[in-house]
């Protein structure tokens, strides 16, 4: 196959739970069983690589549409069926499409599984194992998987670790550089784990020219009766902070894995427009960057 410019394509942009979520009559919610434009599917990549391999970095339960959504941004007319399959962790709204890819739907074999030790076991667990084989992945510096000029790094970071660890990916071709970093429970650890003080020089060490970075509250208002430390994400309130310490000429952020009740679900309300006055965005599925 000749040779392609590899690209990373943005397939869901919402927390686990998607926008709109089971049961919910909030104002988001509603806005999105009214207008299809408001719906948020849960957060999932698409990579192709310069030999046009596929991977898909979690498998959602939206993964019909987003695989139709990744086949759209990059003009593909065949339906996509990916060559491997990468997941940051095992909390269920990343893992929920797995069960598409056995013999009730898709019937894949031999499709390559790039997850931890841990993630892969819960997939044994439960059952899900059959349609794949899994890369190798060694755990000894980063753990790292390559295809097609493609190169894949995954960094752990603390988040929750009560069902599996959990790891953000660099995904790295010849020009550009993006960190997926969906989930994580706060920056003071996450900072702590990779030795820097800010976010933005974390972020340079890295070479990323691009952060999709996790955005699930804006504050810690938004769940009234629910103490934040049972859902731990850094605000955006607090990411906006830090982001402006540090360097200049930072990364273009991009946020993501919104929860329904984030005011970003919303592109009128004033906290998206302070997201775009300071130069950021909100992650929008469809979105494509050349690597
Ligand atoms: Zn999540
Ligand atoms: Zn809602
Ligand atoms: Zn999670």
């Amino acid at each position: 196959m000749e040779s392609t410019v590899p690209t990373v394509t943005i397939l869901g942009t919402a927390q686990d739970g998607g926008v709109p979520q089971a049961g919910c009559g909030c104002s988001n919610c509603n806005a999105a069983f009214e207008n299809s434009e408001r719906v948020r599917f849960p957060v999932s990549l698409g990579v192709i690589d310069n030999q046009g391999g596929m991977h898909l970095i979690e498998a959602t339960r939206a993964l019909p549409e987003q695989l139709k959504i990744w086949a759209d941004a990059c003009g593909y007319e065949s339906p996509i069926r990916p060559n491997s399959v990468l997941l940051t962790h095992a909390h269920l709204g990343h893992i929920e499409g797995i069960g598409q890819f056995g013999k009730e739907a898709m019937g894949c074999r031999n499709l390559t599984l790039v997850a931890s030790e841990s993630v892969a076991s819960i997939l044994q667990e439960k059952n899900l194992m059959t349609p794949f084989v899994r890369a190798e992945f060694t755990l000894d510096n980063l753990p790292k998987f390559q295809q097609g000029g493609v190169v894949f790094d995954f960094i752990p970071v603390p988040h929750r670790d009560d069902t599996s660890d959990t790891h953000a990916i660099l995904i790295s071709g010849e020009n550009k550089r993006v960190l997926f970093l969906p989930d994580h429970d706060d920056w003071e650890q996450t900072l702590k784990s990779v030795g820097y003080t800010n976010p933005n020089d974390w972020f340079q060490s890295l070479g990323a020219t691009h952060v999709l970075l996790d955005a699930t509250f804006w504050n810690g208002e938004e769940l009234p009766g629910r103490d934040m430390k049972d859902v731990p994400h850094p605000t955006v309130e607090d990411s906006l902070e830090r982001l402006q310490q540090g360097g200049v000429g930072g990364p273009e952020i991009i946020l993501i894995h919104l929860n329904h009740t984030n005011p970003l679900n919303n592109p009128n309300s004033s906290e998206s427009r302070m997201i775009e006055d300071a130069g950021h965005s909100v992650g929008q599925r469809g979105w494509t960057v050349e690597l």
